[in-house]
């Protein structure tokens, strides 16, 4: 069996229609798509990301860095527990060693992730080869396979493009939240003629554009597909959030009886309510969701 074999649940993900006055009444139909189902436990579209990069890590330990509550950290631990491959996680925060884990981090080292902590200077130059070189030595995993914070590299963009091809024809419009930005480059390059992706990014700065560029650059050679983001979703910047934010979320919950997930999903699809309310969702459009957990 190959890893994507063992860690497969349910692919191609559901899509799933829901009945929204929101969008309805601007005649626009609304779809899920639930890639929050691939998995169990390797979050969303985490999945699609580590895959190829398990495949090309070849049973050398993998090595990656990650925030002290990264989705990706606790995704790439539960993908070592079930494949048998050893993780290092490099969490950025040198003043978190030594305390007691936070959840998500326990939920890392149960997983067997070996951690080490960095200080944020080091953290901020880790791509850098002669501090990643250091970083290897230091964590004690000279010869790992290194996989970029967010699991974005090219090997996980191209892993991206199958979402982007099970919504061949299914839609007008596909809509994600972004935080490095891969899992969106891959989409949109996935996605048929006449399709178009949009992006919301959960961190604010405006970088993302360029950074989506060169990783579609990296994995393609070049641009693919039509897409665009939308930056003004980010409510105050990643982990951050508002009691409207938080409200929404809730209400869109009880509405449709689907977990909306808080640092991302549930910024993409108040960003959707609004862009609808706008007017700017062409009548007759469908849009699909991705809810990436
Ligand atoms: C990581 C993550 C994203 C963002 O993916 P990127 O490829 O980094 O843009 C979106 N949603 C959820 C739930 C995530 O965990």
């Amino acid at each position: 069996m190959t890893s994507a074999d063992i860690l497969t649940a349910r692919l191609p993900s559901p899509l799933q229609e829901v009945t929204d006055d929101r969008f309805a009444r601007h005649g626009v139909r609304l779809l899920l798509k639930r890639d929050d189902l691939i998995h169990p436990e390797l979050i969303g579209n985490k999945w699609r990301k580590l895959v190829p990069n398990i495949e090309a890590a070849a049973g050398r330990p993998l090595l990656t860095f990650g925030g002290a509550y990264s989705n990706h950290l606790r995704a790439t631990a539960a993908a070592g527990r079930l494949l048998g491959f050893p993780t290092v996680g490099v969490v950025r925060g040198e003043e978190l060693a030594g305390r007691p884990l936070n959840p998500s981090l326990a939920r890392c080292t149960a997983d067997g992730m070996r951690l080490h902590f960095v200080d944020r200077p080091a953290y901020r130059r880790k791509a850098e080869p002669d501090v990643l070189a250091g970083l290897l030595r230091a964590a004690g995993a000279e010869g790992a396979y290194v996989v970029p914070e967010g699991g974005s590299n090219a090997a996980a963009v191209r892993g991206c493009r199958a979402l982007g091809a099970e919504l061949r024809g299914r839609a007008g419009v596909v809509a994600i939240a972004c935080g490095t930005g891969g899992t969106l480059a891959g989409l949109a390059a996935g996605l048929g003629a006449g399709q178009r992706a949009l992006g919301v990014p959960v961190l604010r700065g405006g970088f993302l554009e360029a950074e989506i560029r060169r990783l579609q650059e990296e994995a393609f050679g070049g641009r693919r597909g039509q897409w665009s983001l939308d930056e003004r979703f980010h409510f105050g910047g990643y982990g951050r959030t508002t009691p409207e934010l938080d409200a929404f979320a809730a209400d869109f919950e009880d509405r449709h009886g689907v977990r909306v997930e808080r640092l991302y999903v549930a910024k993409l699809l108040y960003g959707l309510v609004e862009l609808a309310r706008e007017g700017a969702l062409e009548r007759g459009t469908d849009v699909v969701a991705v809810l990436t957990a």
